[in-house]
Parts: C-alpha cells; sequence; structure tokens
C-alpha cells in the first residue's frame, strides 16, 4: 500500500439500517461506526454480531425505539405509545437492550421534549429530535441533545401547509437579512445536507433511480418524498434551496453551533457509506473547513495515542487532496479499513471482503 495516508476510520451519526442492507459496503467506505437513528434493531430485533474477520459489519450504536405521535404508529418503526405515563417505560426497555440514544420524531408532542428529555437523560440515554418546522427553539429549550436535519429552522408559518416542498420554497425565498434560522454556540446539528442533493439529482429523472437495484428503488418510490414525480417548479424550488441551506450552515458553524455529520441511509438515492463521503464533501463545499467536517466525522479516540483498538482507514493520498479540496464528483471506496483487528479491502465490486485475520 504505497502512499496510503492512515485515518482514523468513520462514524455515520444518522443511519436507519434496513433488512438486506449491504453492512460491507459501509465497511468499503471506512465506515466503521453508524448510529441507528431508528430501525427495526431499535424497535428489538436482535443486533447483527460480527463472527469473524469474513464479516465486514460497522459497530452499531444502539438508539431506542423512535418516538413519533401518540396512537397507532404512522410510521412502522415507531414505538406504539397511547399516553405519557407509557413512556418511562419504553426507555427502560430500551435501557436494557443496550441503547444509547432515543429520537424523538416530528409529530413527537411538544409538551412533552422536556419530560421526555428528562427521563432519557435520569436513565442515561441521549436524545436527539427531528422537530417540526419551527420546533428548533422548543427543542433546544427542553434540553435535547441533537438536532437532526434543516427542516426545523425554517418557521412554521401559519402551520397550515407542511411537506418538502413548502420548505423548499421557504429556503428558496429566504431574505438574505431574516433572522432565521439562530441557534445557541453549542447546539449540535445533523443537517444530512446530502438528502436534498439526491433528491435533487433523481427528482430530474423522475425516481428512476438509474444503477440501483430493483428492490431498493422501488422502496425508495414507497417513500412519501418520492412517491410521485416532482413538477419543474417544484424541481426548481429544490435546487433554489440548497445553496441557502449552505450559506446558512456556514454562518451556524462559523457561530458555534456544533456539526454532527450523518447521511440519513437510506432516504432515497443515500446509499450506505457513500452517502457519508457524499455529506462530508457536500460540507466542505458548503465553505466549512475540511479538517473540522473530517474531525466531526471520524470515530475519534478517547485518549491520543490511541490504544491500537481504534478502528482506522487507509486512503490513497489523490482521494485525500480532492476531498481537502471539495472537489466535486464521485466518491470511491477507500484502499482498506481495519477493524476489530481485521483488515478489509474492498473488492472491485464496492464490496469488503476480509484479507487477513490478525492485523495487530
Ligand atoms: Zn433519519
Amino acid at each position: 500500500m504505497d502512499d496510503a495516508v492512515v485515518a482514523p476510520a468513520l462514524r455515520d451519526a444518522h443511519v436507519h439500517p434496513y433488512s438486506g442492507m449491504d453492512f460491507a459496503a459501509l465497511i468499503a467506505f471506512g465506515v466503521a461506526r453508524v448510529r441507528d437513528l431508528g430501525s427495526r434493531l431499535g424497535a428489538g430485533e436482535p443486533l447483527p454480531r460480527p463472527a469473524d474477520c469474513a464479516d465486514p459489519l460497522p459497530e452499531i450504536e444502539l438508539g431506542g425505539p423512535f418516538f413519533d405521535r401518540p396512537g397507532p404508529p404512522r410510521l412502522s418503526l415507531a414505538a406504539r405509545w397511547d399516553s405519557a405515563e407509557e413512556l418511562p417505560g419504553l426507555l427502560d426497555d430500551a435501557v436494557t437492550r443496550g441503547a444509547r440514544w432515543i429520537k424523538l420524531y416530528a409529530a413527537f408532542p411538544q409538551e412533552l421534549f422536556g419530560f421526555m428529555v428528562r427521563e432519557a437523560h435520569r436513565r442515561g440515554l441521549r436524545v436527539a429530535l427531528h422537530p417540526a418546522p419551527g420546533g428548533a427553539e422548543a427543542a433546544i429549550r427542553a434540553g435535547v441533545d441533537e438536532l437532526e436535519h434543516l427542516a426545523c429552522l425554517v418557521p412554521d408559518g401559519d402551520g397550515s401547509k407542511r411537506g418538502t416542498h413548502v420548505l423548499n420554497h421557504r429556503w428558496a425565498h429566504r431574505d438574505p437579512d431574516a433572522r432565521w434560522p439562530n441557534l445557541p454556540p453549542g447546539t449540535r446539528l445533523c443537517p444530512t445536507l446530502v438528502v436534498q442533493r439526491k433528491l435533487i439529482e433523481h427528482a430530474a429523472s423522475a425516481w428512476a433511480f438509474p444503477g440501483v437495484p430493483g428492490n431498493l428503488a422501488a422502496f425508495w418510490r414507497r417513500m412519501p418524498t418520492t412517491a410521485r414525480p416532482w413538477s419543474e417548479q417544484e424541481i426548481a424550488w429544490a435546487r433554489a434551496a440548497e445553496p441557502r441551506m449552505h450559506e446558512t450552515l456556514l454562518r451556524l458553524a462559523d457561530s458555534g453551533v456544533t456539526l454532527v455529520v450523518g447521511s440519513d441511509t437510506p432516504n432515497p438515492g443515500v446509499l450506505p457509506g457513500q452517502g457519508l463521503w457524499e455529506e462530508m464533501c457536500l460540507l466542505v463545499r458548503a465553505g466549512i473547513d475540511p479538517a473540522l467536517v473530517f474531525w466531526s466525522t471520524c470515530v475519534r479516540p478517547p485518549a491520543w495515542p490511541a490504544s491500537g483498538d481504534d478502528p482506522l482507514m487507509f486512503l490513497s493520498l489523490p482521494s485525500v487532496r480532492s476531498f481537502l479540496a471539495g472537489e466535486p464528483g464521485p466518491v470511491a471506496p477507500v484502499l482498506a479499513t481495519l477493524l476489530r483487528g481485521c483488515v478489509f479491502v474492498p473488492n472491485g465490486a464496492g464490496v469488503s471482503e476480509s484479507v487477513s485475520q490478525e492485523a495487530r
């Protein structure tokens, strides 16, 4: 491995592991750890455990179940709860399963944010929140640990119209002097810019998702945002929204907001591993210091020098240079990933396979 750069491996902070997910693709892109923010695993399915070095599986930071509105869940993975008294018991269950995070979703009642955060923190669980538009302030007041996506930064208006196109329209027409969004320094924010990018890329082909296996493409076409083709006008709003989002994020990062880097795989067009690098490249293109982007994404050893147990990745010099330069373009798998003492080398198909056991 001539001219390889060794670096800490990566953590994707926002993933929904799904059945049939290509975990090997994560390893192929140097992603050694993923944080589950809502999945069958979080809902109680057993965690996959790596058998040996032939098993390219990242570490999974388990999230709880995720919590949306009370009553019958509108999302199959959300926890069923009918009254607030049931919530502490569900948090206890999450702790028993080894969860470290729970996620509150857009329809979780705002008046319960504070209660849920206190109950979660008492149990050592941290709280990620995907608030509805206009919901960032209430989330911060309630002490949530992290905000997901940029949608919550947009004022809710009169609340009568919501959805992707309304939000894109608001971003696209944002007055440069507008006072939103405003987040206090230290707020942790996971922007998931790649979701917007992929929607723009694939809307133009009416969700054909060329080159993507049929079952995954069909799964994406059943999602609410992609259930029908977007009109020219809707695509234009999405395109115009993107630079406004990037400018805003740069301003927030400059004002002391803490960046958390995650891909929100599997949103439409967002692939495991590749999606995280695309997110990192978008952050660099938005003007954020590449060193900060990298530092915010890597699995950081608790102490330096590292113990030798920390996951590492090996990158080619040209790929490091193009990342530092913020060059757009296709991202490539890494040369190799070292995890649990196993070296995984991506094969030509982008799938990892172990080539040697005990590397230490
Ligand atoms: Zn998500």
